[in-house]
């Protein structure tokens, strides 16, 4: 039998990598960081999420062993049978206090936590609208769900509204946003949506992967940002960027939200705990996150420094703040040439093009980390004028 499947997906594969959109995994032989060597080479890695530079930390390392001596390797079980450690409460509640919610619920990554969401909350009485750049996750979870599915153009808020009215006739309405957009690194308007939200009588919810641990004067993410924090009823993330780069998501927010959660979401009841060195060194992450300032200060000057410095040169920096900063090329063919002239000249930077953002809008997307250092960005800036000059783009 699998004769044919085999020969339709040879052909499926061909067509994949005609298109120019074959992935191929570059191999590390180093631990995530500001340099790694990837296929025997050293790069200096600007496309990574790691965006305090925890992901091999050595605060983070040391509390990974601690808790892996403490409380064992795996659970072997989902939450509510034999998978729930003092140690998973723990970091529930310490997310809790952190973002400022009444209760916190662990998924094994974010993309479950949008996964099981929707559906747990919502049906065909409801409506969820959405942002048409929401994160892939949020797509699929709406998916599941048999609310009906409004969308808006990116920000728009005008048309926010008009989905809005639209879908007044609903039970439940809920807007769904991303707190920031990951090829752009521009923010959601969360002031905007929640007085829009308040106006239309709809639930609000953020999924702040992009920047729980950067953004805010706590790094607590786009709504303390905003000063909206107390607003936004449903609040996703990960634990696999600014907070340690492992792996594991949320959902933060009202109480009956996060227990009606426990009862119905499918990812969380069908899927395992996460491990307990991941939670212990999460928890290290947000004490390191609450203690001090010094690693969100390094992200915002190396972000400034780097931003300016780029500007200063001609290229095109999609404006803002936040460390994922989008150098725009416009054609994909010459993004593509770009990123691959970078990671000759020791920068690793990768280009995005269509389908993932629109044609004609191809760029590097670099991503800022604490962890590197001012000349780690002026070798940076350096190496983007000499591959612009050499692939003359
Ligand atoms: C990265 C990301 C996710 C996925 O997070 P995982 O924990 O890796 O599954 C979900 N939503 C957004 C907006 C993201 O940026």
């Amino acid at each position: 039998m699998y004769g044919t499947l085999r020969d339709d997906l040879a052909g499926r594969l061909v067509e994949v990598r005609e298109a120019g959109l074959y992935k191929t995994e570059h191999v590390m032989t180093t631990p995530q960081g500001a340099h790694v060597d990837v296929e025997g080479r050293e790069l200096l890695n600007l496309c990574a999420n790691n965006y305090l530079g925890l992901a091999s930390h050595p605060a983070m390392v040391e509390a990974a062993h601690e808790a892996l001596d403490r409380w064992g390797y795996g659970m072997a079980s989902v939450r509510f049978i034999c998978g729930t450690q003092a140690l998973h409460r723990e970091l529930e509640q310490r997310l809790s206090s952190f973002l400022g919610t009444d209760d916190t619920i662990l998924f094994s990554s974010c993309y479950d936590a949008n996964g099981g969401l929707f559906e747990a909350l919502f049906d065909e009485q409801d409506a969820v609208i959405s942002d048409q750049l929401n994160h892939a996750s949020i797509i699929d979870g709406i998916r599941l769900c048999k609310a009906r599915r409004l969308r808006y153009a990116n920000g728009d808020m005008d048309e926010l509204e008009a989905r809005l009215e639209e879908s007044a006739d609903a039970r439940y309405r809920l807007i769904a946003t991303d707190g920031v957009f990951s090829m752009d690194g521009y923010l959601a308007q969360l002031d905007s949506i929640c007085d829009l939200a308040e106006r239309h009588n709809a639930l609000v919810m953020v999924d702040d992967s992009h920047a729980v641990g950067v953004l805010g004067p706590g790094g607590r993410g786009t709504p303390e940002h905003h000063d909206v924090v107390e607003r936004i009823d449903i609040l996703t993330g990960t634990l696999g960027k600014a907070i340690g780069g492992a792996s594991g998501g949320y959902v933060a927010g009202r109480r009956e939200i996060v227990e009606l959660l426990r009862q119905r979401a499918r990812p969380y009841l069908f899927s395992n705990s996460i491990p307990p060195p991941v939670a212990g060194a999460s928890l290290r992450a947000l004490e390191l996150i609450e203690s001090s300032h010094e690693l969100r200060d390094r992200l915002r000057e190396n972000t400034a420094h780097f931003r300016s410095r780029m500007t200063e040169l001609g290229f095109d920096v999609l404006p803002g703040e936040h460390p994922i900063v989008p150098v725009m090329v416009g054609d994909e063919v010459a993004a593509a040439r770009l990123s691959a002239k970078l990671v000759e000249l020791g920068v690793y930077a990768v280009s995005f093009s269509f389908p993932v953002v629109p044609r004609g809008t191809a760029r590097i997307r670099t991503q800022m980390s604490a962890a590197h250092t001012r000349e780690d960005l002026d070798f940076a800036v350096d190496r983007f004028a000499e591959a612009r000059e050499a692939v003359a783009v």
